[in-house]
């Protein structure tokens, strides 16, 4: 009984899922597109680009397999050698890519020495002040935690962009940990703290907050006027060209 009521959806979970059909689809079709360690390492596409970014253990890994219904994806992420890389993963049908998302590391671990901690704060703060084709970015937070020092850091980073249009969304994570009043008062300090920003509850658990989740980012890359939009047809076939070798070594196509 206890495992039934943990994954049955609320009525208005499931009114969302419905509505959310196309975009839950759409992330599902997501496969590794390749990795890279520095900036200039990574490919130039046209594409809109999604980011995903949160503090070690925020969530994130568990978060991006759940949005996209993959087991195994984002734990690419973290396969030795991976870890400290920017992996990015194509979303769209397979010769119709529409969208690039991009896992950047988790920030924050303790055990990372501090000289590895400076060079990838630097990394990623390149990353999402430069990166052309950056189109929203997702921040991942624990709510029991809070937006740590450096989600404040992270957030003052991406504030000019924000202001210039950039999309930004804050999922609390592992909402099946917190009681209602404590979800409400999370959501309350993390709308301010956030700046403009979208925040929402989530939990990979009880598939909460996937579908809105979804939604939303199906609507940041799918909007009609977006220039980014519009060239999206164009390098839709740069980025399926990519190496083959790169996108299937870790994930079987489907
Ligand atoms: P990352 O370092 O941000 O990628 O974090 P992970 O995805 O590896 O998750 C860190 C820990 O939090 C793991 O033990 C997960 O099982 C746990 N976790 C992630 N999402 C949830 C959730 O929605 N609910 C609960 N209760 N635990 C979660």
């Amino acid at each position: 009984m206890q495992t039934q009521a943990r994954v049955s959806l609320s009525d208005a979970e499931s009114a969302a899922c419905e509505t959310a059909k196309e975009a839950i689809g759409w992330l599902h079709t997501a496969r590794f597109l390749t990795t890279a360690a520095q900036m200039h390492h990574l490919p130039a596409y046209d594409l809109p680009e999604i980011a995903f970014v949160g503090r070690s253990n925020a969530g994130k890994s568990t978060s991006i397999n759940v949005l996209t219904q993959q087991k195994k994806l984002a734990f690419a992420s973290k396969t030795p050698g991976r870890t400290q890389h920017i992996n990015l993963f194509a979303l769209g049908r397979q010769g119709q890519s529409d969208a690039v998302l991009a896992d950047l590391p988790g920030y924050g671990y303790a055990a990372v020495p501090k000289s590895d901690k400076i060079r990838w704060q630097q990394v990623m703060a390149n990353y999402l002040i430069t990166r052309p084709n950056l189109k929203g970015v997702v921040l991942l937070c624990d709510p029991r935690h809070g937006l740590t020092e450096l989600d404040d850091i992270l957030l003052d980073i991406l504030r000019p962009r924000v202001e210039e249009g950039l999309k930004f969304l804050v999922l609390l994570t592992k909402a099946d940990k917190l009681n209602k009043a404590e979800a409400a008062k999370a959501l309350s300090i993390a709308k301010l703290q956030s700046s403009g920003g979208i925040v929402q509850l989530f939990s990979a658990l009880k598939k909460q907050g996937v579908a809105q989740a979804s939604q939303i980012l199906w609507d940041w890359v799918h909007t009609a006027d977006d220039p980014l939009h519009q060239a999206a047809e164009s390098a839709i076939l740069d980025v399926d060209k990519d190496d083959p070798k790169d996108t299937g070594d870790l994930l079987p196509p489907h």
